[in-house]
């Protein structure tokens, strides 16, 4: 994307103190410095693709939207790549594979087998069905992933800002104007597309484009682990996890109480238990909260039945898994079923230059149930990314970009798209 009116250098060049920061500061990435205000600094980005979030969908999204030679700039709240998988603990995406064939690869799984290669472990054998569905899940080096992400976004020329997220979004003449705030920093981005990946779809929130939820959202999880008292300083332990119920990832104060309450109950059961606290994650992981209600909704019967969607993007599975007060018994798909994610899932309705994709993919609850696991969040994040950079560089809205357009750019950085007639 051009410049504004008012570009870097001239920006610079009228304004002393933001010159003296950029100075000072690095002003990085491409950053254009514009004045100094009571502790804030106000910087202007410009991008072809904002990316919000850098979870198991965003991270694929960005790479794969900069692979494709969009200018893409991914802001994050938090302090790392990875969400769920890195800072909420759950270090085993799945499922890469369905009855004996890989259904999901391309940069989601670069990513998992090269930090699993690095690691010294050993992945799954696809062409085996396991016993059961987990076990073809990939344990991954939650420290190693993050560096891993943030290595190939910088490999692919994504710029990441961290600490920030979007207050406001307002539409402009070439796509959006995008207020992200920071601490010490206000930013606002101009950029024709955006890739929704907060996983409660926050953007679409901020819009107020229509999103769904239900009344009581299924139970978070605080992960930590827990060893005997008698060896002291030894890291170890097996991962366990306590329900955090209620918990919900909608604002900073109720991610907060999540946090309080999950840390709370695992302090309660130390002194129960009189054993040591060895691991414990920063925060807890959440499982739900809002879906965009979108172009196409998934329902459970198209998931259930491996509905074929016209517009299809990605593969996905995983059983119906629904977590309650009690627990959770998983529902698995019939023999051969392998559902599949429609393009426009990942539209809201009626709106034009913004995508999601992640667990916010528009679906019914139990749909989102299974759709929402790692493996088909990265095949979705990368469909949006190719999605939105080419909608970026023919100047038109993703839902105009035709799919064959999609599929060959997906294709061509190692996707598997439907129908694939097992060829992968
Ligand atoms: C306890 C638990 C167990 C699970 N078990 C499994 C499993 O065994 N296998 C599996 O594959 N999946 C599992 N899942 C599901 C899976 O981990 C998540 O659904 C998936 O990782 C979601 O990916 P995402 O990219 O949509 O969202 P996330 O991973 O949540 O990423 C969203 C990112 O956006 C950032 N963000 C949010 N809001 C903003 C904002 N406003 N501005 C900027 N950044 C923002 C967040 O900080 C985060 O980094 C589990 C989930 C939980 C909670």
């Amino acid at each position: 994307m051009k410049e504004r009116a008012m570009g870097r250098r001239e920006l610079l060049r009228f304004s002393a103190a933001g010159a003296v920061l950029a100075t000072a500061a690095g002003a990085s990435q491409g950053d254009t410095p514009e004045s100094e205000r009571a502790g804030a600094e106000t910087v202007t980005t410009n991008a072809d693709v904002l990316v919000v979030g850098g979870g198991a969908a965003g991270t694929m999204a960005a790479i794969q939207s900069a692979r494709a030679g969009a200018d893409t700039f991914l802001v994050e709240r938090g302090t790392q790549l990875g969400g769920t998988t890195t800072t909420g603990g759950v270090a085993f995406p799945g499922l890469f594979d369905a009855w004996g064939r890989q259904i999901i690869a391309g940069i989601g799984w670069e990513l998992v087998r090269e930090c699993v290669e690095l690691d010294g472990g050993a992945l799954p054998d696809f062409s085996k069905v396991p016993e059961h569905h987990w076990m073809n899940q990939v344990r991954v080096n939650p420290f190693l992933y993050a560096l891993l992400a943030e290595e190939k976004c910088a490999q692919a020329g994504v710029r990441i800002a961290y600490y920030e997220f979007p207050q406001s979004v307002r539409e402009t003449a070439e796509g959006w104007m995008v207020e992200c705030a920071g601490f010490g920093t206000r930013r606002r981005v101009f950029c024709r597309q955006i890739i929704d990946c907060t996983g409660g779809a926050e953007v679409v929130g901020l819009l107020n484009l229509p999103r769904l939820r239900e009344a009581e959202t299924q139970p978070g999880s605080m992960l930590f682990m827990l060893d005997t008292p008698d060896d002291p300083g030894r890291p170890a332990g097996a991962l366990e996890s306590l329900y955090v119920h209620g918990a919900d990832s909608t604002n900073s104060r109720t991610v907060t109480e999540a946090n309080l309450a999950g840390r709370k109950s695992i302090l309660e059961k130390v002194r129960r238990e009189k054993r040591r606290l060895t691991h414990l994650q920063p925060e807890a992981g959440f499982r739900e909260s809002f879906r965009i209600d979108g172009e196409t909704l998934v329902t459970v019967d198209d998931y259930t039945s491996g509905r074929m969607f016209d517009d299809a993007v990605c593969y996905a599975f995983y059983p119906v898994d629904l977590h309650t007060r009690g627990g959770v018994t998983p529902k698995p798909l019939r023999q051969g079923i392998v559902p599949t994610v429609p393009l426009r899932a990942l539209i809201p309705k009626r709106s034009r230059n913004i995508l999601v994709a992640g667990r916010c993919v528009s679906s019914d609850r139990l749909a989102n149930s299974g759709l929402r696991v790692q493996a088909s969040c990265m095949a979705m994040g990368q469909a949006a990314g190719a999605a939105a950079a080419l909608a970026a560089r023919e100047n038109t809205t993703p839902l105009n970009v035709p799919l064959e357009e999609i599929g060959k750019t997906l294709r061509m950085h190692g996707a598997i798209v439907p129908p694939d007639n097992g060829r992968g």
